[in-house]
């Protein structure tokens, strides 16, 4: 549908626009984390950030986002490699490695709802961390990720 400029154009050339239109919206990087400096672990929970909508899965204030929540991940072609941590469908993560989007993202398939209805979205998978303690979100921690020294 679209022509694949993520093929032909480096992540760092892509105009905002562009740049944009690469996240297929599965909010996997919109999950509450922590790190255990003891043991230099990335902790992953299935939480997700206050500020997001678990239906939508839409940030509700994408434009004061970082300001509003400070661990909010900002990606820029800078960064993304500082990010390994993103999961291996994420649209940035694909583009840094040289790879295709894979045949359910929508600026291929053109349908948005794609990435939810098989499964590459963390929809119907999370609780919102407006509905926990600060303890309970630690008690949902489901991945353990090694950090680099
Ligand atoms: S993991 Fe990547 S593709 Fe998914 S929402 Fe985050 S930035 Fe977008
Ligand atoms: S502030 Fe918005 S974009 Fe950032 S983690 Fe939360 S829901 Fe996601």
């Amino acid at each position: 549908m679209t022509d694949k400029f993520w093929l032909t154009t480096s992540l760092k050339d892509m105009t905002h626009e562009q740049w944009e239109s690469l996240c297929d919206g599965c909010a996997k990087c919109c999950c509450v984390q922590f790190i255990d400096d003891d043991d230099n672990l990335l902790m992953q929970t299935d939480v997700s950030c206050r500020l997001l909508d678990t239906d939508t899965l839409y940030c509700k204030d994408y434009q004061n986002r970082t300001s509003k929540i400070p661990d909010c991940v900002q990606l820029t072609p800078e960064t993304i490699e500082e990010y390994f941590w993103l999961p291996d469908t994420c649209a940035y993560r694909l583009v840094a490695e040289g790879k295709d989007l894979p045949s359910w993202h929508y600026l291929i398939s053109g349908d948005k709802e794609l990435v939810h209805k098989k499964g590459h979205s963390i929809q119907g998978k999370v609780i919102s961390e407006t509905k926990l303690t600060a303890e309970e979100v630690e008690d949902r921690i489901i991945s353990w990720i090694p950090l680099s020294d």
